[in-house]
C-alpha cells in the first residue's frame, strides 16, 4: 500500500494488525467472525479482509495491488536501507523498477540527487545491492575477477604447486559468469582431502568429472581433477564450451593428445593457427584457425583516448579539469566530454546556456594542456520520435554527438527501431551509445534489428559504441563480426561517470576481443591525429549525404 502511495496511517494499522495475529495462541481461522472483529487492533476493514481471506483464499484488494506492482518491485524490497516509501519515490521519479537499473541509477550518482536521499543512502543501497546480487548466484565478469585471482593464489597454496589453470566462462571473458572453473593436477581423491578441510569451500557435489564446492558462500568453484598426462587436455577442453568441442573432436577425431607442454601445441597439431580462449565459443572459428585467418585482437593498452565521459556538469563526480588531468597522467592523448543533454533532467542534463560555459571552459584548458586535447561533446537524448534534443544550430557546435535512448525504455521492435533508424539517419550523430539499453543479469534491452542497424550505420558514417560499463557491454559482441563485415566502426568508450571508470574501458575491451575486433577498428584506439582527421572527414561525409 505505501509503494503505491496510500497514506502510512492506513498501511500501518495493517502490520499492527499482523503484530497481533502472529501474537494469537489459536488459528485465526478457527474463530467466528464476531470473535475476530473484537480482536485487538483489528477494525472493520481489516476484520472483513481476514474473514474473505478465510473464505475465498485470497483478498481482492491485494491482488490488485500485487497486480499493478512490477516483478522487480519486489526483489527491491528485500534490499536493506530503502523501505517502501522509498522505494515508491524510486520507481515513481526515476522510472526504476528492478535492482540493476537501481544498481546503476546509484552508481551514476543519481539516487542522492533525489530529495530524501543522500550520498550515504546511496553508498549503503550500492552494497546492500551488490549483496543481494551475489547470493543470487549470477556475476558480472567485473564482479567475480578479483575473487578468481584470489582463488587461484589459494588453490595453489593449498595444493602446493604453481599450474592451476583457470578455464570455463571466466577464461572466455564472458560477459556474465555463473561458476569459476578450474583445473587441478591432482586426483579427485586428493582434491576432496585437501579441499575438504579448508572452511571457505563448502562441499556441493563430486561427479566423474570434477568436484563442486560453493566458495566463501558466494560463488560456485568447480575443480576439474586431471593427472599430469592429460592436464594440458583437460585444460582445453573446459575452457571451450560443448559446441566448440563437438566441432572440434569431429574434425580432428584422431588426434594425438600425449606428452602436451602447452595448450597452443594442440592447435599447432592440428594444423590451425592458435584460437585464443575469448573465441572459443562456437566451431565456426576452425574453418578461420585453418586459413590462419584470425586477425590480431585489440589489447587493452591499445586504447588511445577516452571517449563518453560525464563530468560533474551533468551527473559525473569530477570536474572536466579532474578528468583531463586524469588522462594526461594515466598517458591517454585525447578525452571526449559528454555530458547528459537536457532531456535527461533526472541527470542534470545541459541546457543550451551551460554548453556554451562548458566549450568555453574546454577551449581554455586545450590551450593550457596541448598537446593533449578535450573535444567538445554531448550524450545527446534520442527523443520518442527519434529526433535529437537540440537544434541543429547547437548540434553542429560539438565535436561530436554520442546518440542514446535513455527514456521510455519499454517498447517493440517497431518504436525502437524507428527512434534509432531517424538518430542514424542525423546527419549530426558521431556514435550511437549504448544500442539495446540491456543491462546485464537485470535489464534485457529493448528489441531491435541489430543488421538493419548495423547496415544503417554504414551507410550513415555511424559508429557504433561498446559501452564498457560492465554491466552494459552493449553491442553485444555477438554481433560484431556482421559490424565489421560492414566496415562499421566501434568506439570502446568507458561511459565514466568519475576518474575511476576509465578503467572499465578493459572490459569493453574484452568483449571486442570475442568479436573479433582489431585496434584498426575501434575509434579510442586512435592516435589523436588519427582520431582529428576521422572527425573531420566524418563531417564532411555528413555534409555530402
Ligand atoms: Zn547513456
Ligand atoms: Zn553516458
Amino acid at each position: 500500500m505505501e509503494i503505491h502511495g496510500e497514506n502510512s496511517f492506513k498501511s500501518k494499522t495493517y502490520s499492527i494488525a499482523a503484530y497481533k495475529i502472529e501474537q494469537l495462541t489459536v488459528e485465526l481461522h478457527t474463530l467466528s467472525a464476531e470473535k475476530i472483529f473484537l480482536i485487538n487492533g483489528i477494525g472493520e476493514a481489516i476484520g472483513r479482509k481476514i474473514i474473505e481471506l478465510a473464505a475465498t483464499g485470497k483478498i481482492k484488494m491485494l491482488d490488485e495491488l500485487l497486480s499493478k506492482t512490477p516483478e522487480g518491485i519486489f526483489e527491491m524490497m528485500k534490499i536493506k536501507g530503502i523501505g517502501p516509501k522509498k522505494i515508491s519515490t524510486i520507481w515513481k521519479e526515476m522510472n526504476v523498477e528492478n535492482i540493476g537499473e537501481l544498481l546503476y541509477a546509484c552508481n551514476e550518482n543519481r539516487l542522492s540527487l533525489l530529495k530524501g536521499f543522500g550520498k550515504k543512502t546511496q553508498d549503503n543501497v550500492i552494497e546492500s545491492i551488490e549483496f543481494f546480487l551475489k547470493q543470487k548466484g549470477h556475476y558480472l565478469y567485473a564482479q567475480v575477477e578479483s575473487v578468481t585471482v584470489d582463488l587461484q593464489q589459494l588453490l595453489c597454496k593449498i595444493f602446493g604447486c604453481g599450474t592451476i589453470k583457470v578455464t570455463g566462462a571466466f577464461a572466455r571473458q564472458n560477459e556474465t559468469v555463473d561458476e569459476l572453473e578450474f583445473v587441478i593436477p591432482f586426483s579427485k581423491n586428493i582434491i576432496l582431502e585437501k579441499v575438504g578441510v579448508v572452511p571457505e569451500f563448502y562441499f556441493l557435489e563430486n561427479t566423474d568429472e570434477y568436484v563442486l564446492y560453493k566458495y566463501n558462500k558466494v560463488v560456485n568453484v568447480k575443480l576439474h581433477f586431471a593427472n599430469e598426462d592429460d592436464f594440458i587436455q583437460t585444460v582445453f577442453e573446459t575452457t571451450n564450451t560443448r559446441e566448440f568441442n563437438e566441432s572440434f573432436y569431429e574434425t580432428f577425431p584422431k588426434l594425438e593428445f600425449q606428452n602436451l607442454q602447452i595448450e597452443e601445441e594442440i592447435f599447432e597439431r592440428a594444423g590451425l593457427q592458435y584460437v585464443p580462449p575469448c573465441l572459443r565459443e562456437s566451431g565456426d572459428i576452425l574453418e578461420l584457425a585453418r586459413k590462419k585467418k584470425i586477425p590480431e585482437l585489440i589489447r587493452p593498452e591499445d586504447i588511445r583516448g577516452i571517449i563518453h565521459c560525464h563530468s560533474n556538469w551533468s551527473d559525473g563526480s569530477d570536474t572536466v579539469e579532474e578528468l583531463a588531468a586524469a588522462c594526461v597522467q594515466k598517458g591517454y592523448e585525447y578525452l571526449v566530454i559528454s555530458d547528459h543533454s537536457k532531456s535527461a533532467f533526472y541527470a542534470q542534463g545541459l541546457i543550451e546556456e551551460k554548453i556554451e560555459a562548458q566549450h568555453k571552459l574546454i577551449e581554455e584548458l586545450n590551450i593550457k594542456l596541448a598537446p593533449f586535447k578535450i573535444f567538445k561533446s554531448i550524450e545527446s537524448d534520442i527523443l520518442n520520435d527519434g529526433n535529437l534534443d537540440y537544434s541543429n544550430a547547437i548540434l553542429s557546435t560539438f565535436d561530436l554527438v554520442i546518440a542514446s535512448v535513455h527514456s521510455n525504455l519499454k517498447m517493440n521492435e517497431d518504436k525502437a527501431m524507428l527512434r534509432l533508424m531517424n538518430a542514424i539517419e542525423n546527419p549530426y550523430t558521431t556514435i550511437l551509445g549504448h544500442m539495446t539499453g540491456r543491462l546485464l543479469l537485470s535489464r534485457k534491452g529493448y528489441p531491435v534489428d541489430h543488421k538493419k542497424i548495423i547496415d544503417a550505420c554504414a551507410i550513415h558514417n555511424v559508429t557504433i559504441e561498446i559501452n564498457a560499463n560492465p554491466s552494459r557491454l552493449d553491442i553485444s559482441w555477438k554481433w560484431l563480426d556482421y559490424a565489421r563485415s560492414k566496415n562499421v566502426l566501434v568506439s570502446i568508450n568507458p561511459d565514466a561517470h568519475a576518474i575511476e571508470q576509465f578503467s572499465n574501458t578493459r572490459y569493453g575491451v574484452l568483449v571486442a576481443q570475442k568479436g573479433m575486433i582489431t585496434a584498426k577498428d575501434n575509434l579510442s584506439s586512435f592516435s589523436l591525429s588519427e582520431f582529428e582527421t576521422f572527425l573531420k572527414k566524418n563531417k564532411e561525409k555528413k555534409v555530402h549525404n
